[in-house]
């Protein structure tokens, strides 16, 4: 028998300490092999003064074990506190979450009976960077990142999902008709990527209509792979119209550590009156165990809890009068446990393939092109002027720099008449030599600082083995 697995847990806030135990009683008697180090995260902590809801000691649990199986928390109300979250997410490198969406029809009330998806969604990258700035008065920006090794990363741990849990399908969603140079890479990766796995069906929606037809036709998709923010919202919609809000769990997987919660909150108005339903942390666990290599385990804790459901044994949120048995927190890991060594009769049993975890995506260094300076865009905060004044002023200060568009707020404004379209302080001016260099852009800033031009930024425009690494202006 092998030894026990160290793992870091966290019994968080409100319901989480009760929701914690349920789940640790239930997986001991299901067998799991670990080794319990428990830390303290969330509301006592914030309130103690650290404003990411994590003490410096825990990190040294977390890095040792590498596992951490997490209870809901508090974020107290108020400014000044970080996303505990965000913060472990980042500080370990924790790329992909996880997120399967199950219909429990007939005993959890959900319009598609049949839904069985799994969203990986990126985690790192994407608006998620919060880099923002307000550039201007009257304008505010935030800057979206997205790398061709973050989006290999991401897209390779999605189709080695899809072969570790016997999956057929890989679907990639972008806003690539919108965003062709951030959602484009995305995209481009993804089929890529794809190509390295002929034997799976793979495909790409844009996320406006993809989300649209999971909402209607969850059964049409499989594995959904997609960049953070959309991730972010798709994880919900799915959860939520598996009717599995508060049952499911999710995982945040990194290349060395990982983490397992509840996609719940604390739910603090229930806390502490043995009314709370452990599931969604339950499946926390389970996903944890499939990680760490015990998917018999966890095939076996599943099994019990679907044979627990089908017996109409529900907590509060799940009851109807269909139910059996309304139970509390306690009296369902009761139930669950008694279960364990049965199987479900409605539901197939559980199976999570071979005990090694989803193999880590090796992502290769690119090759690196020639890369080549071509131009500044360079923004301005102007108010009340017309394109062509404002072309007037800057263009004689090009000096071998072509003013080549004006913009307001990506939209071209000159050349050309459009009178109309000037709703904001905030302009773009792309000036243009090919080759540039970093002096002569300098130079060409300080000729508008010398002229009065309020310029509040300035990106350099680039060509990559003489392709624009840089977006046209809408109607340029
Ligand atoms: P919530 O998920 O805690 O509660 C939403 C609703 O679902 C409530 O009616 C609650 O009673 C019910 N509910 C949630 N989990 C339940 C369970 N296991 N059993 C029975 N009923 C359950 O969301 P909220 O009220 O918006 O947030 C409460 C706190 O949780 C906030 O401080 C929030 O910041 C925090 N939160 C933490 C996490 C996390 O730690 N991962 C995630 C989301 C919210």
């Amino acid at each position: 028998m092998s030894s026990n697995v160290p793992i870091t847990i966290a019994h968080g806030d409100g319901i989480g300490p009760e929701i914690m135990d349920a789940t640790l009683r239930i997986i001991d008697a299901a067998g799991a092999r670990l080794e319990l180090d428990e830390i303290v995260v969330g509301e006592p902590v914030y309130l103690r003064g650290f404003t990411s809801g994590i003490e410096d000691e825990s990190w040294e649990s977390l890095r040792r074990t590498k596992v951490f199986l997490k209870a809901p928390i508090t974020t107290p109300q108020g400014g000044g506190f970080k996303s505990m979250n965000v913060t472990i997410r980042k500080a370990l490198g924790l790329y992909a979450n996880v997120r399967p969406a199950v219909a429990y029809d007939p005993f959890v009330a959900t319009k598609h009976p049949g839904m069985d998806v799994v969203i990986v969604r990126e985690n790192e990258e994407d608006l998620y960077a919060g880099i923002e700035h307000r550039p201007t008065a009257g304008v505010t920006q935030s800057l979206k990142l997205i790398s061709r090794s973050g989006s290999e990363r991401i897209c390779r741990y999605a189709f080695e999902y899809a072969r570790r849990f016997g999956r057929s399908k890989v679907t990639c969603f972008t806003k690539d008709n919108i965003m062709k140079m951030s959602d484009g890479l995305f995209h481009r990766v993804f089929d890529e990527v794809a190509a390295d796995y002929p034997e799976f069906e793979n495909e790409h929606w844009i996320v406006d209509i993809g989300m649209a037809k999971l909402a209607d036709t969850p059964e049409a998709f499989d594995v959904i792979v997609t960049p953070n923010l959309y991730g972010d919202i798709l994880s919900d919609i799915a959860a939520q119209i598996a009717g599995s809000v508060g049952l499911g769990g999710s995982a945040n997987v990194g290349a060395e550590c990982a983490m397992f919660e509840a996609i719940h909150g604390s739910a603090p108005r229930r806390a502490g009156q043995n009314l709370a339903n452990p599931s969604g942390l339950l499946h926390g666990a389970i996903l944890m165990l499939v990680h760490i290599g015990q998917g018999q385990v966890a095939a076996r804790v599943r099994d019990a809890w679907l044979a627990t459901i089908e017996d109409g044994v529900h907590t509060y949120d799940m009851y109807t009068e269909r139910s059996a048995r309304q139970v509390g927190t306690r009296e369902f890991a009761d139930a669950v446990i008694e279960r364990i060594g049965r199987r479900p009769r409605r539901f197939s049993p559980s199976q999570f393939g071979s005990p090694e975890e989803v193999a880590a995506p090796v992502v290769a260094a690119a090759a690196r092109p020639s890369k080549q300076l071509v131009g500044v865009d360079v923004f301005v905060d102007l108010e009340g002027v017309a394109p062509g004044e404002l072309a007037d002023r800057v263009k004689p200060l090009g000096q071998g720099f072509e003013l080549t568009v004006i913009d307001n707020r990506g939209l071209k404004v000159w050349p050309g008449d459009s009178s109309d379209a000037i709703v904001s302080d905030h302009w773009r001016c792309r000036f243009e030599r090919d080759p540039a260099s970093h002096a002569e852009i300098a130079q060409l800033l300080a000729r508008l600082a010398a002229a009065d031009v309020d310029f509040v930024s300035a990106a350099n425009l680039y060509t990559y083995d003489g392709k624009p690494g840089f977006s046209l202006a809408q109607g340029q």
